[in-house]
């Protein structure tokens, strides 16, 4: 895990996302994918988003992706890069691109997972992507 040179407010898990933050803190990334129709999503729900059920089941995921589209917050100290990454399993996920060129960033390029510390005491780390190969 590495800083990002600013404070990263710790998440509050909820039911529905526990299993997720518990995992996260083991360095293991979990999505939710639904046994009924197959489609993977993000965040963490009970019901399917795109059909429904409640038949959904925690997988591990790949932890890459590529950017579908990024801002830079540039009035930011230190600035940083808030970006839709879309998985390799299908869903986007809202998050930080971090340990990258902030003016090098593009739509499409490749991204993997980096969990980052939060500013909690014994608080789960947040997933966060950098770009692959720099
Ligand atoms: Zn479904």
């Amino acid at each position: 895990m590495q800083p990002t040179g600013r404070a990263v407010p710790a998440p509050h898990p909820d039911a529905e996302s526990q299993p997720f933050w518990d995992a996260a803190a083991q360095g293991r990334f979990l999505i939710k994918r639904c046994t009924s129709c197959g489609e993977a999503h993000w965040f963490p729900r009970t019901l399917c988003p795109f059909c429904w059920s409640d038949k959904t089941e925690w997988i591990e995921g790949s932890g890459t992706g590529t950017i579908y589209s990024w801002t830079v917050m540039h009035r930011a100290k230190p600035p940083y890069a808030v970006a839709y990454v879309e998985l390799a399993e299908g869903p986007r996920m809202l998050t930080n691109i971090v340990e990258c060129d902030l003016d090098r960033l593009h739509i499409g390029q490749q991204v993997e997972l980096v969990f980052t510390p939060t500013s909690g005491e014994d608080t789960p780390p947040v997933p966060m992507f950098r770009p692959i190969g720099g």
